[in-house]
């Protein structure tokens, strides 16, 4: 069958059964590379980032289930591009990339760990823990802005944390692919341990401290998600240790770890993420600039089309995917089986409620 064979179907189900039908298949991937942006824009804001924001808060739900903490209490939930009226972004519609993820509050005395350069106190926190959807694929990474003019005694905490729970945190970077970038130099080799390339980073204040999940290839089945999700979730105590430092308080690293695996599941591990093939399909950037040397333009899916044509809503009851939270639908009014064509004026936009509700040989023009 597949390679899932050590899991029962319904451990899968028990898993799964919030996530909806939660995937991003090879027509969200050609959106990237359309050349019409307001459609790019708009699929954006209403198909892909509404479907990241249900994967976000299920990652959020699992670490209250696992973990049992309140997300909220210390963190949001931020996305990229945000589109707020004012600025730049708004003309800056040629978008290659969506992420939604957690970052800290911005807030005024909470974070007392840290401090700016000349003193002052911190209100936007300098990294952010986050899903990715680029033309490679579903990426996780928790990214540090080292632009944020903290003090090197600030940025110091963090590498610190490192150097003191290296050890587990390569355990939580084994299990859940989410690898540091290690820097090095003179006097730190390319091979080192972990603790030699933070002790590195410290003595020559490189505080560029990334950490990559590769990304997984589309089509980026609901197992695949899923498998994210709870990826994002094993790795979550290092995120939570950065909160901890930026609050000036211990970290609780040892005791998430010990939930962990009290809760350690490997029916987790749907092992249904794919990796690209580099060599046998060329990078969809590069077929994008080939197109456009040959003057070809891009077709856009005709998914898209029949999702802007209906306002990116469902023809029968009006739900969206921005505002209600519903998955879009593309629906044969007349079905191939009656010979319906692949045709823009034969589709329309149906929720997944509607079109659970539509048979296949019910053909019915629902607008
Ligand atoms: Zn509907």
């Amino acid at each position: 069958m597949n390679k899932l064979s050590h899991v029962s179907s319904q451990q899968k189900l028990n898993t799964l059964h919030d996530l909806g039908d939660v995937a991003f298949d090879e027509d969200d991937q050609s959106l990237f590379v359309i050349d019409d942006f307001q459609l790019k824009a708009d699929a954006i804001r209403q198909s892909i980032l509404p479907r990241m924001h249900i994967v976000i808060n299920h990652a959020i739900a699992m670490i209250r289930e696992i973990y049992a903490i309140n997300i909220f209490e210390d963190s949001h939930v931020t996305q990229s591009p945000n589109f707020r009226r004012g600025r730049k972004q708004e003309f800056a519609l040629d978008y290659t990339w969506a992420t939604v993820g957690l970052s800290g509050k911005r807030a005024k005395g909470l974070w007392d760990g840290f401090e700016r350069k000349d003193g002052s106190s911190v209100q936007v926190l300098p990294f952010l823990y986050e899903f990715g959807l680029t033309p490679d694929g579903a990426s996780i990474r928790l990214k540090n802005f080292w632009m944020t003019g903290m003090s090197d005694a600030s940025y110091s905490k963090l590498m610190r944390f490192h150097l003191e729970h290296a050890d587990i945190i390569h355990s939580l970077c084994y299990r859940s692919g989410i690898l540091p970038v290690l820097q090095w130099g003179k006097d730190c080799e390319p091979f080192s341990t972990f603790t030699e390339h933070y002790q590195w980073m410290v003595d020559n204040r490189v505080f560029d401290n990334d950490f990559y999940l590769r990304p997984a290839s589309y089509p980026i089945s609901i197992h695949a998600v899923a498998e994210l999700i709870y990826r994002f979730v094993v790795f979550f105590p290092v995120y939570d240790s950065y909160i901890q430092i930026a609050k000036g308080q211990a970290v609780r690293i040892q005791e998430l770890i010990d939930s962990l695996n009290a809760g350690y599941n490997p029916a987790h591990f749907y092992m249904d993420i794919t990796y690209p093939q580099p060599f046998e399909s060329p990078d969809i950037i590069e077929k994008a600039r080939l197109l456009a040397s040959e003057r070809v333009r891009p077709m856009v899916s005709l998914r898209w089309q029949v999702f802007q044509r209906d306002g990116w809503k469902c023809v029968a009851c009006g739900r969206s995917s921005k505002t209600d939270g519903v998955i879009l639908h593309l629906d044969h009014i007349v079905p191939r089986s009656k010979g319906g064509q692949d045709s823009l004026d034969n589709f329309q936009t149906l929720c997944s409620l509607c079109n659970l509700g539509k048979s296949d040989r019910d053909d019915t023009d629902l607008r």
